[in-house]
Parts: structure tokens; C-alpha cells; sequence
């Protein structure tokens, strides 16, 4: 699967269409989830699911308008929730289990083949279902001309600070041929360094959130000043410049979440392109988000889209990429394997029993390589194959968009 994003082009009158579908689908989401909760002694499973749909479109007339093949998404979108729940149930994940939530900002709404049709020159889109979302533009650079309408999988349109996006999954294998390099590569992620490998190699943590702190504080005390409590308690609209600083406010974040993903892709194509092999920790970053002191810089390091993108281009370019367990890497002498203690502020690795000196994460980089290549072919628990590529996608795009001139898969 491959993923094109179009920007979409269309009256305003469209775009409140668009609202309405996403809150549609949203609205089924939640109803699948709650008739899951609902009827728990009765084995609900995905098939029940979308046989509820059914239901819903006789009981709301909205619900109805909405294409039925998009009300399937949604209620597939429950269902994955659903399922992965039971899948950390299954495997004992320590902690919380991710007991599925309903959902209240939806940004999305998906069709599947039916409810839209391409124009005859694939510049525009046209939805045909009850919501009225009608003719929209399709601004972008990409050529949609080479494929076969059949490839086209799914449409998601998606809305943003900066407007409403369509999206084609188009269903065709990414894989490229290429030569290998003789290199393999351990790539150890940390929050001085955002990644330091086995070489020494060093790359800086650019830190586009800190850099951009200072605007997005103005920005966000400039919106609050124009919240108006008053106007939430008689359940009134904000005035139109509250919705005009948020707006703002918005696209300065979005700004910053589109510089750090340009920035993970483009270290991870250069990984991918310099190696055969490429290890990393197999990190559980929600976990360690969760520790108030580092949560800042681990959110804005993004290494979970640094991975996702790491996995995507090694199976696109035909490449190794192993996650390895985090234990000891950076507490372990990779010159002798005997385990030196060390707090995280010492950032020198020097070992007492073999006298080996090294900077701390070039030493954790090159215990990672050398269990990686001691555990070729277990790949990691979001290594590609594991998961089904549709989901593979939604986290990568979960940030938000494509990049330019690649477009990540589904
Ligand atoms: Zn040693």
C-alpha cells in the first residue's frame, strides 16, 4: 500500500459536509463501541460489528446519509480497538491494557471503493452518498493517472488547522530493488543525542518543540485571553476571534509536528540507505512518557516515528531492521560484557575490568548492534510483518500528513 495526500479545494458550504461526515462516522464508532460494552455475554465480534451498522442507519437518518461502506470503516475503526485491547490482555502487557475509549475529536473520515468517483482527468473527487460533500479539487503534485481504479483501496479525508486533505491508499507493493552496502548499523536513541550509532557517529536532537515554546505560548495565551467562560455556560459560540487565535495556535503546532516528521525521515532513509542492517532498542516510549521530567523531550525527539519510518524504508529498499530488548544496553560493557553502573548524567563509558573508554550512547549503540545481529530474524514486536499494513499506516500518518516526495504507506 502507498498512501498519495491531496489537499482538497471547495466551498465552505463542502467543508461543513465534510465536518458532518466526520462526526458521522465518529458517532458509529462510538455506537459499535458501546453495543461491544453493552453486550459482553453474547461474544460481539467484527462481523457483529458491522452488522450493527445496519441497525444504526435504520435508527438515525444521519447515520444513513453516510455511504455504507464508510460506516463499515468506522465500525471497523471500533473493532480495532477493540481487538487490540484483547491482544494486550492475551499477552499480559504489564500496566494498562488500552481499554478502548470513545472518541470525541475525530479527524476523519474513511471510504472504501464506493460513495466517490475520480474525474475523468483524476483532478477532482466526487462524493456521491447522502452527506452532500459533492465536487471537491485535488491540489498536489502526485499523478494518480498511472494507477487502475481498482488499486485505489480506500479515500480518507482528513481535517487539519490548515485545511481538509483526501488521501489514496493505492494497492501497490513499495519494494525497490538495491544494492546491498556491506554496512550494518546500531542506532541507539537518546535525549542528549537524538541518535548516536556504533561508528560514533553523533546527530543532534534538533528539539523543534523547545526552539518553538516561546511562540506557541504567546500564541496560546493570545487564544485563552479570548475564551470567554461566560459564553460556554449559556452553552454560545466563542467569538469569531477565539476561533481565529486557535486557529493560529494550531498551525504553529502543526508547523512543528511537520518539521520533526521531515526531520525522522530524513535520518531514517539515510540509515536505511548506508546499511543492510539496521538495530535499535525496541523502546515502550509511551511508558517513558509517562515520567514528567523527560516527557518534553522524549515527545519531541518523535522516536516513534523515527522507528515507524526505519521500518517502512527497510522493507521498501529490501533491508534489516531489527528491534532489540532495551535491558543493560547502556549499562553494559560492549568491549567485555561485564555491567559497569552508571547514572544518567554520566555520559562516559569507562570500563574498570577491561579498561575500554567510550562515549556512553556510542558504547549503548554497539551492544544494540551486536544483539541484533545475534537475533537476526526476530524482529521486533512492531516489525513490519506483524502488523496488518493498514495499521502500520494509521500510525504513521497519525501525526498528520505526508511527506513530499514520499509518500508513507498504508
Ligand atoms: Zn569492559
Amino acid at each position: 500500500m502507498i498512501v498519495y495526500e491531496f489537499k482538497c479545494k471547495g466551498k465552505d458550504k463542502q467543508y461543513r459536509a465534510i465536518d458532518d461526515a466526520i462526526r458521522t462516522s465518529q458517532f458509529i464508532q462510538n455506537k459499535c463501541l458501546r453495543y461491544w460494552m453493552d453486550n459482553k455475554d453474547k461474544k460481539v465480534d467484527k462481523y457483529a460489528l458491522n452488522k450493527h451498522c445496519a441497525v444504526l442507519a435504520a435508527e438515525f437518518p444521519f447515520a444513513d446519509e453516510l455511504n455504507s461502506m464508510a460506516r463499515q470503516s468506522a465500525a471497523e475503526r471500533a473493532w480495532s480497538a477493540i481487538a487490540g485491547f484483547y491482544d494486550n490482555c492475551k499477552k499480559k502487557v504489564k500496566g494498562k491494557k488500552g481499554f478502548p475509549n470513545f472518541k470525541k475529536y475525530s479527524r476523519s473520515v474513511e471510504y472504501k471503493t464506493s460513495g466517490w468517483k475520480l474525474s475523468p482527468n483524476r483532478k477532482a473527487i466526487t462524493f456521491s452518498d447522502k452527506k452532500g460533500i459533492g465536487t471537491l479539487k485535488l491540489k498536489g503534485t502526485y499523478d494518480l493517472n498511472c494507477y487502475d481504479i481498482k488499486q485505489i483501496k480506500r479515500v480518507r479525508l482528513v481535517r487539519r488547522a490548515d485545511g481538509y486533505y483526501a488521501q489514496f491508499a493505492v494497492d501497490v507493493d513499495v519494494r525497490i530493488e538495491s544494492q546491498p552496502t556491506g554496512q550494518v548499523v546500531g542506532i541507539d536513541l537518546g535525549l542528549k543525542y537524538f541518535i548516536a550509532d556504533n561508528k560514533g557517529n553523533v546527530e543532534e536532537s534538533p528539539q523543534f518543540y523547545r526552539k518553538a515554546e516561546k511562540q506557541l505560548i504567546r500564541a496560546n495565551r493570545k487564544k485563552s485571553k479570548k475564551y470567554d467562560p461566560k459564553k460556554k455556560k449559556a452553552k454560545q459560540p466563542q467569538s469569531t476571534n477565539y476561533h481565529k487565535a486557535r486557529g493560529r495556535y494550531a498551525r504553529k503546532h502543526l508547523r512543528v509536528s511537520r518539521q520533526r516528521k521531515e526531520y525522522c525521515i530524513r535520518l531514517a532513509y539515510s540509515a536505511i540507505q548506508s546499511n543492510d542492517l539496521v538495530a535499535y532498542e525496541d523502546l515502550n516510549v509511551k511508558g517513558l512518557v509517562r515520567n514528567r521530567h523527560l516527557a518534553k523531550s522524549i515527545s519531541d525527539a518523535g522516536w516513534s516515528t523515527f522507528r515507524s519510518w526505519l521500518e517502512y524504508l527497510g522493507h521498501k529498499y529490501g533491508k534489516v531492521t531489527v528491534a532489540v530488548p532495551p535491558h543493560n544496553t547502556s549499562q553494559n560493557c560492549s568491549n567485555c560484557g561485564e555491567k559497569v553502573k552508571k547514572s544518567l548524567s554520566t555520559r562516559t563509558h569507562v570500563c574498570p575490568h577491561c579498561g575500554f573508554v567510550e562515549d556512553r550512547d556510542v558504547n549503548a549503540a554497539i551492544n544494540i548492534l551486536q544483539r541484533g545481529l545475534s537475533t537476526v530474524g526476530h524482529t521486533g514486536t512492531y516489525a513490519w510483518g506483524d502488523l496488518p499494513s493498514w495499521a502500520v499506516g494509521a500510525s504513521l500518518l497519525s501525526s498528520g500528513e505526508s511527506l513530499s516526495q514520499e509518500s508513507p504507506t498504508l
